[in-house]
């Protein structure tokens, strides 16, 4: 059973199941203090991850751990194996797909 399931439509609160070779757009966060990454809140579109990644923002901001928060272009196949590694450090995951910076807010 492979595939990934992802965000769609409003806030991504629907899901839809995409075929591995799918590339997808994830939020990815970084842990400066520890120096490790993830990738949450796969979405079909670069719009809605763009979404994902302000609410992220948002909701780490009030938080002490604050993780840059980045949008990134990844295979569905790519992003299911990667949530199964626990505190990533490779240099070589997906990085930016977007060349805007976060808002500031
Ligand atoms: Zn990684």
């Amino acid at each position: 059973m492979g595939g990934l399931w992802v965000g769609v439509g409003w806030f991504g609160l629907a899901r839809r199941r995409v075929a591995d070779n799918t590339v997808v757009f994830a939020v990815r966060r970084d842990w400066p203090d520890w120096r490790t990454h993830e990738f949450v809140a796969p979405r079909l579109t670069l719009a809605e991850a763009e979404r994902a990644a302000q609410a992220e923002h948002a909701y780490w901001r009030r938080g002490p751990a604050r993780p840059t928060v980045s949008v990134v272009r990844i295979s569905a196949n790519d992003l299911r194996i990667h949530r199964n590694r626990r505190d990533c450090k490779a240099p070589d995951c997906a990085v930016g797909a977007s060349d805007r910076a976060p808002r500031p807010s």
